[in-house]
């Protein structure tokens, strides 16, 4: 298990590795919510277990809040900023 130090870099970090969220292949600092609640609730398990495990004073409604904050700022489905320019194939699941 990774530890981590910043409470948000753990949650995005966690949100991608269970699957909540992805990056976008062209803007790997665009979060793109997946709309997937099995993976958001594995999340936050993830998140849970990683934190408990270096020890790190995180509450539980904090690991909650900074996950619905993470999941709040990503984008819906899609690249907004592919969205925005033709080639709106780029962010499609092809690599799924
Ligand atoms: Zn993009």
């Amino acid at each position: 298990m990774r530890e981590y130090d910043d409470l948000e870099f753990a949650v995005r970090d966690l949100l991608v590795l269970a699957g909540a969220i992805r990056s976008c292949t062209v803007h790997p600092e665009t979060s793109i919510r997946i709309g997937d609640g099995e993976a958001e609730e594995r999340a936050y398990q993830y998140v849970s277990a990683a934190l408990k495990s270096d020890g790190t004073p995180w509450m539980p409604n904090e690991i909650k809040a900074a996950i619905h904050n993470e999941l709040a700022l990503a984008a819906d489905r899609d690249c907004p900023a592919c969205r925005g320019r033709s080639e709106r194939s780029h962010c499609e699941r092809k690599a799924a």
